[in-house]
């Protein structure tokens, strides 16, 4: 029986290798204990090197009583309302102005999408710069009328806290469904996040760069945040999740899942208190073959076209994480490779 996980990155496999040596001869199915002397281990660090660790012991586990990883974390939801979250904004002719970012929203209501993620420019001279995503926020918004889900995720791109007033009074105008990480605080500041849902509406979305589960709890407890940000790769994989998900639950708030996969799948379908999967990143002249269909020997995808009518995409019923990796295609793109024994 074999746990399998086809994601991290570097940072996540270097600090495996840490751990290497502890894992091996350890009871695989004792994943609490594993993720607890790790969280220890890894204390000095981001703690990145749990995620692939957990998420590939769940994927055993899974296939051990052949039952999908979402079934065991409890099972709520078979299908996942999606986002079309999108690539960043560009200068050479792809979604390069507010009118193309409206436009590429209506195509994605057309094609079924329930809602839709702006990633605006960032960088630039200021003032022209804001008032950029402030003419992105309210075309979009004019373009697809009043029935979809709309948010905005300047990646921590604004220069200072009244950039990301600025651009929020403009999420207010335009009834934005959330607001992410605005400048460049870093997304880590709970008492300037505190003062700006004071002086706008639009609801925040902060954590993902809050690495901890005590942090994140924090990051709540302080006002900081209206929903909360959990990722299985960076937030110690899908047992990491999971407890995020329910610390929210018992704030009353919701977790909103970051970035797609298989195991980000399947803990949103053991989630009540969430709303969207994030879809992508996706861009008007992007097709719809991307790297994920090539890793998994299956009709797996989280491009553009995944999504079914209602803008929803399916939770793996396979055991485990339910996707096959195309062990081939990944030996015949084999730039290194390290075992641990
Ligand atoms: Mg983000």
């Amino acid at each position: 029986m074999t746990g399998e996980y086809a994601g991290g990155m570097g940072i996540s496999y270097a600090q495996v290798a840490m751990c290497a040596q502890y894992l091996l001869g350890k009871n695989p199915l004792e994943r609490e204990k594993i993720w607890n002397d790790l969280k220890r281990a890894l204390r000095k660090h981001d703690r990145f090197g749990l995620g692939p660790i957990d998420i590939a012991l769940w994927d055993l586990a899974g296939k051990l009583y052949d039952a999908p990883v979402s079934e065991l974390l409890g099972g709520y939801r078979r299908t996942l309302p999606a986002y079309a979250s999108t690539t960043h904004g560009d200068e050479n002719g792809g979604l390069d102005s507010p009118e193309a970012f409206a436009e590429f929203a209506v195509r994605c209501k057309e094609l079924g999408y329930p809602a839709f993620k702006i990633h605006g420019w960032g960088g630039g001279e200021r003032p022209a710069s804001i008032r950029r995503e402030v003419a992105t926020v309210l075309a979009t918004r004019a373009a697809v009328g009043p029935e979809m889900d709309l948010m905005l995720d300047p990646a921590c791109e604004y220069e200072t806290f009244a950039d990301a007033l600025t651009v929020g009074r403009a999420c207010d105008e335009a009834r934005f469904f959330w607001y992410e990480d605005p400048y460049k605080d870093g997304g880590l500041s709970a008492f300037a996040h505190k003062k700006l849902r004071e002086l706008i509406k639009t609801p925040l979305l902060l954590g993902e760069h809050v690495r901890g589960f005590e942090l994140h709890v924090d990051q709540i407890v302080a006002g900081g945040t209206d929903y909360v940000r959990a990722d299985a790769d960076y937030d110690g994989g899908i047992t990491g999740v999971m407890k995020l998900a329910h610390a929210a639950e018992g704030f009353g708030l919701d977790c909103e899942i970051h970035a797609p996969g298989p195991a980000h799948r399947h803990c949103m379908a053991a989630i009540r208190n969430t709303n969207y999967y994030e879809l992508g990143l996706v861009h008007p002249k992007v097709g719809g073959n991307r790297e994920g269909k090539r890793v998994y020997a299956s009709d797996y995808s989280d491009a553009l076209d995944a999504i079914d009518a209602r803008g929803h995409v399916p939770v793996p019923q396979g055991p485990g994480l339910g996707v096959p990796i195309a062990w081939d295609w990944v030996a015949a793109h084999e730039v290194g490779k390290v075992v641990y024994e």
